[in-house]
């Protein structure tokens, strides 16, 4: 019989597997929280009210619709989404990776990506058994295509991931330079347009043209992060072999209905979009002005911004009751680097204030 010890575990568990920390969410109660780049705004009373009573006669005894036909014609709708490209539904878009790099991983296979890059790149080409490579940005966070394209003829990637603006950066990757890499790459190119509600930017037009570009986007940070919905959008060849791996009722019935709900009311949503940007407007002229900090562009709901001794501010917040993703220390180029979500006009100002003051304490 297995005994339970650390040696019975690296019997069974794979040593990549015991190596890795477990993505780490820090609790939040009672806290303003702008480290998960939610959409802070709730639903109208009305809309909140439709919900109740179309989700109280749900069938939940039953199995959801697999093929989720009615959700996908809706966001077909709602997304403009090409006629000629399919579209496949993840239990939020981590998933859609996780099933990309579950079909890719042939033995020695490479998941490239850039560095700093989302996190779960890296952590979900390790899931799945396939090598990471990460090539460096440069200090400006923007493409460095020379070292991507040198990267590309020597690992010759299986799939790239590109997300497009960029977490944790904020930044939009030159569009050309993008084009550029989908033609050299010999595998797949997905754009992670995780936070396209935020940018006046999209490669959706550039599917036609490109056989091997992927795109994918999530509802997460535009309102319905809780219910989980990411989407992969492309040409039916594909799609149909990563159909294979998903699990059949992956998009719950409360899913499905909510989301087909709420998207019939996606001005809302884009209205709530629409105040993120103009309160990332103020935040970043604000943060600007301060000095002592560095901040960078972004075309998301976050800002990226250095400081001196980025932990201790980020402690310091967080005694204030204001929780930010602390960077320091993830990667050399985001050393002393915080990156705070936009939040409501109020937890906004608050944050501000704050940090103004700590920084004041400072010096
Ligand atoms: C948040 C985020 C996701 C994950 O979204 P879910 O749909 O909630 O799983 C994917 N990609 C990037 C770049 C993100 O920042």
């Amino acid at each position: 019989m297995l005994k339970l010890n650390l040696h019975s575990l690296s019997n069974i568990i794979r040593p990549e597997i015991l190596e890795l920390n477990a993505y780490h969410v820090p609790p939040a109660t009672g806290m303003i929280k702008l480290d998960a780049m939610e959409n802070p705004y709730t639903l109208p009373q009305a809309l909140q009210e439709d919900i109740e009573r179309l989700t109280a006669h749900t069938p939940i005894n039953r199995y959801p619709d697999p093929s989720a036909t009615l959700l996908k014609a809706t966001l077909r709708t709602a997304l403009q989404i090409p006629d000629r490209m399919d579209i496949m539904l993840g239990n939020g878009s981590d998933e859609i990776i996780q099933i990309i790099a579950m079909a890719a991983a042939r033995p020695g296979a490479v998941l490239m990506s850039v560095e700093p890059a989302f996190v779960m790149f890296r952590m979900i080409a390790t899931f799945a058994t396939m090598q990471y490579v990460g090539v460096p940005l440069r200090t400006d966070f923007s493409l460095d295509i020379d070292a991507m394209l040198d990267a590309i003829a020597r690992h010759k990637p299986a799939v790239i991931f590109l997300a497009y603006p960029n977490n944790p950066t904020g930044n939009l990757f030159d569009k050309e330079n993008i084009i550029k890499i989908i033609e050299a790459a010999p595998g797949l190119v997905v754009i992670d347009e995780a936070y396209h509600a935020f940018a006046d930017a999209s490669l959706m037009d550039k599917l036609a043209h490109h056989p091997n570009l992927l795109l994918m986007r999530t509802l997460s940070k535009l309102g319905l992060a809780g219910l989980r919905l990411g989407l992969l959008i492309g040409r039916t060849e594909w799609l149909s072999e990563f159909e294979k791996l998903r699990l059949p009722y992956n998009v719950s019935v409360l899913t499905q209905l909510v989301t087909e709900i709420v998207l019939q009311h996606m001005d809302i949503l884009i209205s709530q979009a629409e105040h993120i940007k103009a309160e990332r407007a103020r935040m970043l002229a604000q943060l600007t002005a301060m000095k002592s900090l560095a901040v960078f562009p972004s075309d998301a709901n976050f800002i990226l911004f250095r400081v001196d001794h980025a932990t201790h501010l980020f402690e310091k917040l967080k005694q204030h009751g204001i929780l930010i993703k602390n960077l320091d220390r993830s990667h050399p180029l985001l050393d002393n680097c915080l990156r705070v979500t936009v939040g409501t006009p109020d937890e906004n100002t608050q944050f501000l204030a704050t940090l103004e003051t700590l920084l004041q304490n400072e010096t």
